[in-house]
């Protein structure tokens, strides 16, 4: 096994940043195929949202450009623990996404068509009386209309699935360097040549960028405009309840659900936080039809600057994810709205208290899809970042691209929507509805 620390050779083939789910299974899958490969993350693999997020791991309901990459990835999913020799918490229970209205139905109905004829996914769209059959303990008098229902759909405990692909990629022979940020990507004549974390450089022909929300300054530095938003989402757990079973990961009124390992249940209302910064300005016009659409959906705290300084002094809550440098404060309000959903679509949990709480800072892009693959003008410089709030289910397959393309082969799922590139031309104007 590697140390945990960098070596004294500082030539790699490939150096990817952040050790997130999406950096940690690059340089695993980059390793396997023969590569010598160093990890740098700034804080601990999982700090931040891989470690952080509600676990859903779904094809449902995904925007169709990403299904295929997604689709890929439930596979890899599904074999992930016997490949990794260790456990991810898999699951694979289903995705249940409720409707309310005939609206959501006839929206259902639709993606579910084109889920099955073009993508051949087992969605399913179910009556009322399916949708309860399925669920006995959901509430009957939420007056739901039926649901979209995807089998192969499923769920992971995040922190300990993120650390599964670090330490695979360890055995596999990934040099790791925790605890020092990549300061700069280094180019010359238009072609990668190493990284910077702090005094340190390390030599490269081929970076991939996967810091997340630290990716778009990282990549403005080599000239590559990403017009990447930070939106705070809160998440909390309740105490664990054994006698009732909740298999499929759900989603109704605004909050998604799910039960972990231990039988508590995980929730999260959708949206979240906009923390106001210094650089707000920066991508405003991207974001402005958003805001005018579904201003509720992502709420603007202008006393970010000031809440920052003072809550230096504040712990943060015990959990039992890695802990990571950046503030980020939960949202009593959130919590208390996923809570109140929680209670009534499964009123038979409603004695349940939340145990804890945490945050966790989404990396977003206007139209909501992720930038993965090759950045135009600066050769091996590789990027996977901006997956808005549902990239930890696709993360492992976003890592299997990434080594196929660092190691000059094609892609193994079609990608060509998604490019990084695709910003140049000024802003686009889908929502960020940050859904599940
Ligand atoms: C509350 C919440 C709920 C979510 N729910 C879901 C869900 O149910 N299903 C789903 O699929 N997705 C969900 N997501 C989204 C999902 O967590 C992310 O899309 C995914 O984890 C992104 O993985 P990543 O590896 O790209 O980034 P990250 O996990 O953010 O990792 C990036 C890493 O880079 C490091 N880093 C940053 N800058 C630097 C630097 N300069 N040098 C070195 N290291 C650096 C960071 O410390 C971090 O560890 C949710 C996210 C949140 C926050």
């Amino acid at each position: 096994m590697a140390p945990l620390t960098a070596t004294a050779s500082r030539d790699f083939d490939l150096i990817v940043i952040g050790g997130g789910i999406i950096g940690c299974a690059a340089a695993l899958y980059a390793a396997q195929q023969g590569m010598t490969c160093l990890l740098v993350e700034r804080d601990m693999p999982g700090s931040a949202q891989s470690g952080r997020n509600l676990g859903f791991v779904r094809q449902q309901s995904r925007d169709f450009p990403e299904l295929a990459l997604m689709i890929g990835a439930v596979r890899l999913w599904e074999g992930a623990e016997a490949a990794l020799g260790r456990s991810v918490g898999w699951r694979q229970g289903g995705n249940l996404s409720l409707a309310f209205t005939e609206e959501e139905m006839e929206t259902r109905r639709i993606w579910q068509t084109r889920g099955v004829e073009e993508f051949g996914l087992d969605t399913r769209i179910l009556s009322r009386v399916q949708t309860h059959d399925l669920l006995p303990h959901l509430s009957t008098d939420i007056g739901i209309l039926g649901a979209m229902y995807t089998p192969s759909d499923g769920q992971a405990e995040p922190p300990r699935a993120t650390r599964a692909f670090f330490e695979a990629g360890l055995d596999a022979g990934v040099t790791a360097s925790l605890g020092g940020a990549v300061t700069r990507i280094e180019t010359s004549g238009g072609q990668v040549s190493g990284v910077r974390v702090g005094e340190r450089l390390y030599r490269t022909r081929t970076v991939v960028c996967a810091a997340g929300t630290g990716s778009a300054a990282l990549l403005r530095a080599v000239g590559l405009t990403l017009p990447q938003e930070r939106i705070r989402a809160t998440v909390a757990r309740t105490l664990p309840r054994t006698d009732l079973r909740l298999d499929p990961c759900l989603s109704g009124l605004q909050t998604g659900i799910r039960q972990d390992v231990s039988g508590a249940f995980v929730i999260s209302v959708a949206g979240g936080e906009y923390d106001l910064r210094p650089d707000s300005w920066r991508n405003m016009r991207w974001y402005a039809k958003t805001r005018k659409e579904n201003p509720e959906a992502v709420r603007i705290n202008y006393l970010a600057p000031l809440q920052r300084f003072l809550g230096r002094k504040v712990a943060p809550p015990l959990t039992d994810i890695p802990p990571t440098r950046e503030y980020v404060p939960t949202d009593a309000t959130r919590a208390q709205q996923a809570l109140d959903d929680f209670r009534r679509i499964l009123p038979a949990a409603s004695d349940l208290v939340v145990e804890t709480c945490w945050a966790g800072i989404i990396d977003t892009l206007p139209d909501v899809l992720p930038a993965l693959g090759q950045i135009e003008g600066v050769a091996g410089l590789l990027v996977a970042t901006g997956f808005s709030g549902h990239g930890f289910g696709p993360g492992p397959m976003a890592g299997k691209v990434l080594a196929e393309l660092a190691a000059g082969r094609d892609a193994p799922v079609d990608i060509s929507e998604l490019s990084p590139m695709r910003f140049r031309g000024g802003p686009h104007g889908r929502s960020p509805v940050l859904s599940r």
